[in-house]
This record gives structure tokens, C-alpha cells and sequence, in this order.
């Protein structure tokens, strides 16, 4: 049950090569038909593999025209409702619209440090290429550990 983008609101990103739909889709799923050819609608992004569609909400989450909804399974979302996020710089919204028309806000923040401020990188030591085939290249001075058989679940 894959996302499907409404015409009425898209705006094709302003008519960027890679929309921001096309640049968070993890299975890179979201095409812009950019002169309708496609779908009958230009400059309109789709979702050109709704089978494959992981429902992540990655695309509904970017569009900056809040364009993007998703239909996700019926035990999740029944006919007639609507899960619709809305992000903003230090929280989300997400609008949650049950079958019987209520419908419900509910605000999360979603970061404890100013946007742009992270490096992923910082304090990890330089990568030495020397030992790219070495188990733990990267983790092993980071907290890495060997793994401990006993505490594996065992069934
Ligand atoms: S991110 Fe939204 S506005 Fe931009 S092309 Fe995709 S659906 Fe359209
Ligand atoms: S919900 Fe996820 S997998 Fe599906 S089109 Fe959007 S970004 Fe891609």
C-alpha cells in the first residue's frame, strides 16, 4: 500500500532535477514526470514502483508541499483514515484522522541539538585504508567488542 502524491499540491520541487522525493527515497522509487507523459500530469512526481514501496514515510516527511500521503494497510490505516505527518526544524505533527472523522494532533520533538550541527564524525579516529579488510575497521576503537555467546537467546 505505497504513497501516492497528489497533483493538486505538488509543485515538481520547483522544477529541480531531483526533486525532494527522488533524493530521501531509499529504493529510489519517486520519479518527476516532467512533461506528463508519463502520468498525464506535468512537472508532478509519482511513485513509478508502488509494489516495492516500503512505506518508510521518508517522502511524505520531505515534501515541502506536504504532498505526499501514504496508504498503508488496513490494520494500520482502515478505509477512510489518514496518517499525514508534517515536519518542521525541531518537531514533527503527525494529523491522525480516524474512519468516524475524528481527528487527532499529536506534536514529538525530533532533535536535541540545532539542525546542521552534527559530524557524524567527530572524534572517531582518521579511516586507515591500510586495514579496510580488517574485521572492525571502523568500530573497533569506537566501543566495538567482541560478541559473547552467552548472551544469546537460545530457544
Ligand atoms: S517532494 Fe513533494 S513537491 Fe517535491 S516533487 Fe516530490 S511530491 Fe512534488
Ligand atoms: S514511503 Fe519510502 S519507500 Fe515509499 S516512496 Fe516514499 S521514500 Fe520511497
Amino acid at each position: 500500500m505505497p504513497t501516492f502524491v497528489r497533483t493538486d499540491k505538488c509543485d515538481g520541487c520547483k522544477g529541480q532535477d531531483r526533486t525532494a522525493c527522488m533524493y530521501i527515497c531509499p529504493h529510489d522509487l519517486m520519479k518527476l514526470d516532467k512533461d506528463g507523459s508519463e502520468t498525464g500530469h506535468a512537472m508532478k512526481s509519482f511513485n513509478q514502483e508502488p509494489d516495492q514501496c516500503w512505506e518508510c514515510y521518508a517522502c511524505v516527511k520531505i515534501c515541502p508541499q506536504n504532498a505526499i500521503e501514504a496508504r498503508p494497510y488496513a490494520d494500520i490505516v482502515p478505509l477512510g483514515a489518514s496518517v499525514q505527518p508534517l515536519r518542521g526544524t525541531d518537531s514533527i505533527i503527525w494529523s491522525i484522522k480516524f474512519r468516524n472523522g475524528t481527528e487527532k494532533r499529536f506534536k514529538f520533538p525530533i532533535r536535541t541539538t540545532p539542525e546542521g550541527s552534527i559530524d557524524p564524525y567527530a572524534g572517531k579516529p582518521e579511516a586507515d585504508f591500510a586495514k579496510i579488510a580488517d574485521v572492525g575497521f571502523f568500530v573497533q576503537h569506537n566501543g566495538f567488542r567482541e560478541g559473547d555467546p552467552s548472551e544469546l537467546i537460545a530457544k
